[in-house]
């Protein structure tokens, strides 16, 4: 997989009703200026006037799309940056407080990338044994067991190795 940053910047707490879709084309310009990554899609922003009501605009640049979604009843925004150059997260930081107008203490950062690799590392692998519901940490014969029925098998493999060292 190529090398790529993924973040996502919840806002909470923002002044979302105050915003326009100059405000959002002024964000997501600065952005791509941000990240130093030339624009070849200027901004699209529309309007959602059903719903979820607020604007949701995106920019792609050389390296990276950025999407904004605003929420002016919740006075939430949602910001994603998947880019293949790195950025620093303190300078979007700033950008977001600063165009957005919102404290830093109400923006959280996730981490894309993070979030697979703690799904992966979480996942809980049942063994294959029939009735059992133990996680699996080995693998026997292709199979995904637990250790107690790991060695269980090689415990029988052993035995059988010996009996035919003994009478083969
Ligand atoms: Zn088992």
């Amino acid at each position: 997989m190529t090398k790529n940053y993924h973040q996502i910047f919840e806002v909470s707490d923002c002044n979302s009703s105050q915003y326009d879709s100059n405000l959002i084309d002024k964000f997501l310009r600065g952005i791509s200026r941000l990240m130093a990554s030339r624009i070849i899609q200027n901004p699209v922003v529309a309007k959602r006037e059903y719903g979820y009501v607020g604007f949701t605009g995106f920019i792609i640049t050389e390296s990276s799309h950025v999407v904004i979604h605003t929420f002016t009843a919740l006075k939430e925004a949602v910001i994603e940056i998947y880019s293949y150059n790195y950025f620093d997260n303190n300078i979007i930081l700033n950008h977001i407080t600063e165009c957005l107008n919102v404290r830093r203490g109400s923006i959280m950062i996730k981490n894309v990338n993070d979030i697979g690799k703690i799904e992966k590392s979480d996942n809980f692998i049942e063994c294959e044994e029939p009735n059992c519901i133990r996680k699996s940490t080995k693998v026997w014969g292709g199979r995904k067991v637990c250790q107690d029925h790991y060695e269980q098998y090689r415990d029988k493999y052993e035995k059988n190795i010996y009996s035919m060292n003994e009478f083969g």
